[in-house]
Formats: structure tokens, sequence, C-alpha cells
């Protein structure tokens, strides 16, 4: 068996590990990376980034790179439905705690396909001297003293590789192995999604769309339309559970089908050609795992995932892995300080995407628009100011329960209950009235009461 040693051995390479990558090498730090798969490649994943995750990007220098694919700058958003279509253009942000600070502010999202983002990525990390390499698969931790200490993995000959390391981060997605080895792989929260994925890109005609990042909402159906690079469109629609067919044959028609349900949807695609299959995605379920302890953090999916509907995971991803390497970096030869600093990190994390975990799994029930939500996006329609805050909400600018004002709020309820069937609409507005609450006190625990004691911790000192 070979064996290596490094500061820090990262464990999947794709958002979040780059971004940990990218971090650590640039505090000094002798980074491993390794990945089961080779690149560049594709991964089952849409792809939209909203300002916030292009600012991100840029925090970790790859935006040059990934700009030179030649996605459209998507400078305005669309959301229509029942008697409304609501156009806004995106507030310039720059990311919280912008290392960048002198770098221009974005006004900006983009849709990159992953083959072509992972590999800037990998480029930038390369360039600040991680060590990446691909075709290995992590099959096992090294275990000293109760801690994690490296990983053994193995190419595809079976010749195994050993790499001890000061920390051991997991950045390898929702089936991650190493969540799975360290205990950490049950959630302590979780929601399963109401709905499914069926996506697929096409040859856009329509230049006057390409700038635009669109979503339509009928009856139970959502479908968007997001241009991105190699001039296609990526089209994906997210069916209530209860509608989505699994098996090949069924697939493609079911697509078309969808997408014939959404006029607004398919006069956007009017004369696109199809390029590739249809791809679907079933049975996924928002979670957050324990993602840290002795010698090991998962950041990425591998710790905390959530439902694609507010295409949050890429940011979440790249922002979790660039901080937790900027929290670790200086602390890697203390391990006291280093699992204290992993502790906070993971925190840090969970009370910053608790709120848009819990208003992903509200738009994830797979259910037809409530009447609250068809009267907020009809007042939005005329009122700009009030556009520009349901935006903010996606792009993390605003966390969703200040989204609206109280006064505002008891406005769209009575006109809920007014132009829809009033008993549904009220029975609609008590159930939202108890998710609001319910959500509350599940943001006041998490603040109150930390994170949960680590699987098979013991009882007095919270340690495993
Ligand atoms: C259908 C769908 C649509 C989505 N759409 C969007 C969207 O529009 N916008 C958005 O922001 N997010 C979206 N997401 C979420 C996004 O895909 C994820 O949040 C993001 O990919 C997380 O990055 P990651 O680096 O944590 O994990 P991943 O991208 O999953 O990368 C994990 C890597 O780990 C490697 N790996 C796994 N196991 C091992 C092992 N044992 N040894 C070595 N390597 C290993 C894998 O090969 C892989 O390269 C979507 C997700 C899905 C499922």
């Amino acid at each position: 068996m070979r064996s290596e040693a490094a500061d820090v051995v990262i464990v999947g390479t794709r958002c979040a590990g780059t971004a940990a990558a990218i971090q650590f090498a640039r505090a000094g730090k002798h980074v491993i990376g390794v990945d089961s798969g080779r690149f560049p490649s594709d991964t089952l994943s849409t792809h939209l980034l909203w300002p916030t995750a292009v600012a991100e990007l840029d925090a970790l220098g790859a935006l040059p790179r990934v700009l030179a694919l030649g996605a459209p700058r998507l400078r305005t958003a669309l959301a229509g439905g029942a008697g409304y279509v609501v156009r806004t253009e995106f507030a310039p942000v720059r990311g919280t705690d912008h290392p960048l600070a002198d770098h221009p502010l974005v006004d900006h999202a983009l849709c990159v396909r992953r083959s072509g983002l992972d590999a800037a990525l990998r480029d930038t990390a390369l360039d600040a001297g991680a060590d990446l390499r691909e075709g290995l698969r992590v099959t096992e931790l090294i275990h000293e003293r109760d801690r994690v200490v490296g990983v053994r993995c193995r190419d595809r000959s079976g010749a195994v590789t050993q790499v001890r390391a000061n920390l051991v981060v997991g950045a390898d997605g929702r089936h991650s192995t190493v969540a799975r080895l360290v205990g950490a792989h049950d959630p302590y929260r979780e929601s399963a999604s109401g709905r499914a994925c069926y996506f697929a890109y096409w040859h856009d005609v329509h230049p006057s769309w390409r700038g635009i990042a669109a979503q339509w909402r009928t009856g139970d159906l959502l479908g968007t339309a997001f241009p991105c690079d190699g001039g296609l469109v990526l089209c994906l629609i997210q069916p209530p559970v209860g509608r989505a067919e699994r098996g090949p044959h069924r697939t493609e028609p079911l697509y078309r089908q969808f997408i014939a349900e959404i006029p607004e949807l398919a006069e956007r695609l009017r004369g696109c050609t199809p390029a590739g299959r249809v791809r679907t995605a079933f049975d996924l379920a928002s979670y957050f795992r324990r993602s840290s302890g002795p010698g090991w953090a998962l950041p990425g999916d591998a710790g905390h995932f959530k439902d694609p509907i507010t295409a949050q995971g890429i940011r979440d991803a790249l922002r979790y892995g660039r901080l937790l390497a900027h929290a670790a970096a200086p602390v890697l030869d203390d391990e006291h300080a280093l699992d204290g600093a992993l502790h906070m990190w993971e925190r840090r994390r969970e009370l910053d995407c608790l709120p848009i975990y819990q208003w992903t799994n509200r738009l994830a029930r797979g259910e037809a628009m409530t009447p609250l939500e068809v009267e907020l996006y009809r007042a939005a329609d005329t009122d700009p100011a009030l556009a520009a805050r349901v935006l903010e909400v996606m792009t993390r600018v605003r966390p969703p329960e200040r989204m609206l004002p109280l006064r505002l709020s008891a406005t769209l309820a009575a006109r809920a209950v007014r132009h829809h069937a009033p008993i549904p609409a009220a029975q609609n507005l008590v159930r939202e009235l108890r998710d609001t609450a319910t959500e509350h006190h599940q943001r006041v625990r998490a603040r109150r009461d930390g994170l949960p004691p680590l699987p098979g911790a013991h009882p007095a000192t919270g340690h495993a």
C-alpha cells in the first residue's frame, strides 16, 4: 500500500471540494483532493447560479474561467403564473465576507453546465497549488485515538493508497461515503420532497430571451427555462411526485406533456430543438446531517441538501467549502482548536441555511400555488419594490421570514379569502400560520440549543 501525508485530504472535488481546496491551498496548506470520477464530466444537477452564487465564484477566483465558457449573463428574473408576470432586474450583490472587496458587484445570474463549471473550479484549485487526483474512490477512514486521521482509497485496478492528514473533508455529495463512515449519514433534520425533476437542454433560437431566467407555474406544475452556455436553454420541470412515472419509455412523453401543460413555457421553447436526452431525479429529500467531528467535516451536499426548486445547493457548497478552509487553516496543527473551529463553522452554516431550507420545503410540497402565493405574485406584478423583496429571498439577501411586512401579509390574506374559494383559502391560511409558527420555533431552538450531539456521542460530553 502506498502511503502519503498532507495537511488536508478532500474527498470529492466538484463544488464544495474545490472551494475548500482553493482556500486551503491559498493559505499555504498541502492539500490532496481525490475523486472517484474523471474530469471534465457531467453530474446529475441543473445549475442555475443566483448572483450570490456568482459572487462566490468570484471570491474563489474562478469567475473569469467560468465566464469564458460563454453562458449569457441573466440580468432579469421572470416569474409567471395565474394572472401575473413579474419581471425583476437583479440588484447588484457582493457575497458577504467577500475577500475581494474591490471587485465589482455582481448584477446577474448564470446558468453553466456542470462539466464546464466543475472543470473551471478544478483548474482554479490546481492553479492555487492543490494536488487533485481522479479515479480514486475512498472506501475507508483511518482512525487513531477517536480521531479521523486519514483515508484509504482505491484506483480502478484495486491498488490502495493511504493518505494521512490533520483534517478529512468529506465533499462527496448526497451519498457521502465519509458521512456513512463517521456514522453521520442519518439526518437529524429531513424533509422528503413532494416534487420530482425532469430536465433537458434545447438549442435556443430566441435571442431576446437569452438574458432572462424564467419560471412559470400552472396548476401543480412548475417549469423553468434558463439560458446557458453552448447556445442552449435548460428546461426543468418539477411535477408533484404523484405525477412522475419511472421507466425510460415514459420519461420523454411525460416531459413533453408537462411542457405542453405550461403554455408560456411551450411558447418560450417554440422553434427550439432538443439537445440530448431527458434526465430525471426522484426520491429527493432535503436534510441536515451532523457535519463535523474530531478530524472531519462535511461541506456541500455531504452534510446538507435542499430540493433544487430554489437552486441554492451550488452557492452553499462553494460558500461553506471556502469558509470551512478559512476557519480550519489557521488551527490545523492544534486538535482542540481545530475541532472547535469545525463546530463553529457547522453551526454558522446551520443558522444561515435553516431559513432557506424551510422556504425550500414549502415550495417543494408539490401542490398548486396557494391562494396566498397567487395574491403575493399578483401584488408583485404591479409593485416593483415587492417584486424585488421576493427575489431577494432567492438571492439570499433577505431571509424569507422578512419578505413581507405584517400589514401587507394581512392585506394579502384578506385578498386570498375574497378572491378565491373562501373555505379552502381560509383553511390554507390556517396551515400557513401553523407552519410559520413551527418554523419559527425550529429556528429559535436551533439558535438556543446548538447542534445535536454526534451520533454515538457520550451524553455528558457530546463527543463521540
Ligand atoms: C436534479 C438536481 C438539480 C439541481 N439543480 C441545482 C441548481 O439549479 N442550482 C444549484 O445551485 N444547485 C442545484 N442542485 C444542487 C447541486 O447539484 C448540489 O448542491 C451540488 O452539486 C453540491 O456539490 P458538492 O460538491 O457538495 O457535491 P457533488 O457535486 O455531488 O460532488 C461530489 C463528488 O464526490 C465524488 N465522490 C463521491 N463519493 C466518493 C468517494 N467515495 N471517493 C471519492 N470521490 C467520491 C463524486 O464523484 C463527485 O464528483 C441540484 C441538484 C439536483 C439533484
